[in-house]
């Protein structure tokens, strides 16, 4: 039931021999959200199933377990990948629905309300300019149902496109991906040179687990302890019953995953009280270049960390590294300086990061034999 994160590009605007430009996922019990999908996606995440079929048998990336596609932002090392990706599926007759989201701007949604064309102060990187010119290159005669949904996501406003009018109306909130019962999918702002957002999937609160030690002191049949597991109360020897609830700990709480996306360190809206299990955060430049991210609205290492603390992750996790940065070393060290303890971890391609229950990180560091598991004690 755990949530596994697989990073399949750890590049930011120019991918190099060794890293490609953004594209992640996030499997869960509910199924597998996408999180941005540059340039060469589908190749990419076929190639990583073929890891997974290979290297960790048993798990699986059945791209029909995809629900749903979110966008941080509209610049192209995130979003060049969608088109020809969902134009595969489609030859590949898939049938189930797909959620697809988005940031926007309110000019964009006012304007879209109205049926007028974008004002020019929409940027050119837009996605509502980028999803109109998709759906005129083929992403109308798309067959598998898709909802094309974009939001201003500070003002909590949600329009939902259709592709082959262009026409929008207006939702009453962001619709969440269909079936999932017990993850949640949620935008927190960014501050990135276009509308920007991350993306958080939570899965849900739980049972805690069966108190084994006290079925031991009790010295319980594997019978009794199988119907006290299921929430179903025992009769004991004496006439007593045992509650099957005085064999559960307390709830567990919630795991998360945050991808920031492209965004300057600590934007406004991420406070304390989001405290995700694990922070994926950009930093696509080095100390060296604190002017540069400040320019382009990027966040550097050492920044990441600071978004880290600002909103209380368990751990962080760095990518979307400028190709200046050679090796993940530098940037993962001048993090952790700044980290004040909390665990540092920097991602190279196909690295995933898998979450259990209980709030523990694994950072499975992919080599070209498999992964190789690196535990990392979040201090929860
Ligand atoms: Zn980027
Ligand atoms: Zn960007």
């Amino acid at each position: 039931m755990a949530l596994d994160v697989h990073v399949l590009g750890t590049a930011s605007a120019r991918p190099t021999p060794d890293r490609a430009v953004s594209g992640s996922l996030v499997k869960g019990p509910d199924g597998i959200a996408v999180i941005d999908a540059g340039e060469g996606f589908q190749t990419r995440y076929s190639q990583q199933r073929r890891r997974l079929k290979k290297h960790s048998v048993g798990s699986t990336l059945k791209p029909s377990a995809v629900d749903v596609l979110a966008f941080t932002h509209g610049h192209l090392d995130h979003t060049w990948g969608a088109l020809p990706w969902l134009q595969s599926m489609d030859l590949e007759n898939r049938q189930s629905p797909l959620l697809v989201l988005g940031p926007t701007s309110s000019d964009a949604i006012e304007a879209l309300l109205q049926g007028a064309s974008l004002p020019d102060s929409v940027a050119p990187a837009d996605l509502a300019r980028q999803w109109s010119a998709w759906f005129s290159l083929g992403g109308a005669s798309i067959r598998f149902p898709i909802r094309w949904v974009l939001g201003d996501v500070l003002a909590d406003r949600w329009i939902e496109l259709d592709p082959h009018t262009g026409k929008a109306s207006l939702l009453e909130e962001m619709p969440q991906p269909e079936g999932w019962n017990s993850s949640v999918l949620s935008p927190l702002p960014t501050s990135h040179t276009v509308p920007s957002c991350g993306w958080m999937v939570q899965q849900g609160a739980m049972a805690g687990k069966f108190d084994r030690a006290r079925a031991d002191d009790l010295q319980l049949t594997s019978k009794d302890r199988a119907m006290l597991a299921r929430g179903e109360d025992v009769q004991a020897a004496d006439g007593s019953t045992l509650e099957a609830a005085w064999f559960r700990g307390g709830e567990r709480a919630a795991i998360s995953v945050l991808l920031s996306g492209d965004t300057e360190s600590e934007p406004p809206a991420w406070v304390a009280d989001v405290s995700p299990t694990v922070l994926i955060h950009e930093a696509t430049f080095l100390n060296e270049q604190q002017d540069k991210a400040e320019e382009h609205q990027h966040s550097t290492a050492t920044g990441a960390a600071a978004s880290a603390r600002a909103v209380g992750a368990s751990v962080l996790a760095l990518t979307h590294y400028s190709n200046r940065i050679k090796s993940s070393t530098g940037p993962q060290q001048e993090a952790a300086a700044e980290a004040d303890g909390l665990p540092v971890v920097a991602l190279n391609d196909n690295d995933r990061l898998v979450v259990d229950d209980d709030g523990g990180v694994d950072h499975l560091i992919w080599t070209k034999e498999g992964w190789t598991a690196a535990s990392i004690a979040p201090n929860r």
